[in-house]
C-alpha cells in the first residue's frame, strides 16, 4: 500500500467553514490524524475513519512532532487516504513543514488543503476589515511562541510596525506582550480586540486599547483566542466602550 497524505485545512471551527474538498477528504479518509483544536463535529465527518489525536494544546500533553511525523510516514503503508488534520489553516504555525519534509523524504505524496485561519474568522466575526484604505495597507500574522532551542524571532519589530497585527498563541501572556509592543514604540491607546473561539458557538470578544490588553485577557476562557490590534479596530473599539460606560452608568 502506498497511501496519499493530505495536509488539511480545519479552519477556525465551525463545520461549514470547512472547503468542499476538505469535507470530501473526511468522507474518504481511512484514517485522520487531528490536533486537539479541531471540533469533534469536524471529525464526524470522517465516518470509516480511524481517529488519532496527536493533539497540541498549550501547557497541554502533546504528541513529539517527530513521532507525529513518523505515525504519518507509517500511515501510507496501511491506508489509501491518510488525512492530517490541522486547525485553521495547516501552513500557518501548524508545523506543516516539518510534516511535510519527512513525507517527501519517504517518498510519499501529500497534498495540503488550505483552511480558513484564525486571523480571517476574527475579522469576519468582528466585522472589521484587516485592511483598509488609508488606515491599514498591511497586516501581519505574528507569535511569540517559540520552540525550545529556537532563536527569538522578530516578531516584536514586525508587530509594532504593522499596521494591523494579528498575534497568534498569545492571550496567556498578554500582559507581557502589550508590555514588549508599548517598550518598543506602540501607542498604548492602540485599539485592541481579543477573539476567543472564532466562528464558534462559545465565541467571545474583548475590545480595548493595548494597555488595557492584561486585563481584557483575564475575561479569557479556555479556547484559543488571538488577539488584533491596528488603527482598523479604532471605531469598533470606540462604540464598544461607550456602550460599556452607558451599561456601567445603569447598574
Ligand atoms: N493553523 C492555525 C493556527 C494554529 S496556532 C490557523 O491557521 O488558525 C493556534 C492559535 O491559533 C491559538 O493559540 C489561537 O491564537 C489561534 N486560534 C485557532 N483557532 C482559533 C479560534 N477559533 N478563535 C480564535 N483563535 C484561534
Amino acid at each position: 500500500m502506498s497511501g496519499k497524505v493530505y495536509l488539511v485545512g480545519a479552519g477556525p471551527g465551525a463545520p461549514d467553514l470547512l472547503s468542499l474538498r476538505a469535507a470530501r477528504l473526511l468522507g474518504e479518509a481511512d484514517v485522520v490524524f487531528h490536533d486537539a483544536l479541531v471540533n469533534p463535529e469536524i471529525l464526524a465527518m470522517a465516518p470509516h475513519a480511524k481517529l488519532v489525536a496527536v493533539g497540541k494544546r498549550c501547557g497541554r500533553h502533546s504528541t513529539a512532532q517527530a513521532f507525529i511525523n513518523k505515525q504519518l510516514v507509517d500511515a501510507a503503508g496501511k491506508y489509501r487516504v491518510i488525512v492530517r488534520l490541522k486547525g485553521g489553516d495547516p501552513m500557518l504555525f501548524g508545523r506543516a513543514q516539518e510534516e511535510i519534509d519527512a513525507l517527501a523524504a519517504a517518498g510519499i505524496a501529500t497534498e495540503v488543503v488550505p483552511g480558513i485561519t484564525a486571523a480571517l474568522a476574527a475579522s469576519a466575526t468582528l466585522k472589521v476589515s484587516l485592511t483598509r484604505r488609508g488606515v491599514a495597507r498591511n497586516v501581519a500574522f505574528v507569535t511569540p511562541r517559540i520552540g525550545k532551542m529556537e532563536k527569538a524571532s522578530d516578531w516584536l519589530a514586525t508587530a509594532v510596525s504593522a499596521d494591523t497585527a494579528v498575534i497568534y498563541m498569545g492571550a496567556g501572556e498578554a500582559g507581557a506582550i502589550a508590555q514588549a509592543l508599548m517598550a518598543h514604540g506602540r501607542a498604548a491607546t492602540t485599539p485592541v480586540a481579543l477573539v476567543e473561539c472564532a466562528s464558534l458557538p462559545a465565541e467571545q470578544w474583548h475590545f480595548g486599547h493595548l494597555a488595557e490588553l492584561e486585563h481584557l485577557a483575564h475575561h479569557v476562557g479556555p479556547g484559543p483566542a488571538i488577539i488584533v490590534l491596528g488603527d482598523v479596530l479604532r471605531e469598533r473599539v470606540q462604540a464598544a466602550t461607550l456602550v460599556q460606560e452607558a451599561l456601567r452608568r445603569v447598574v
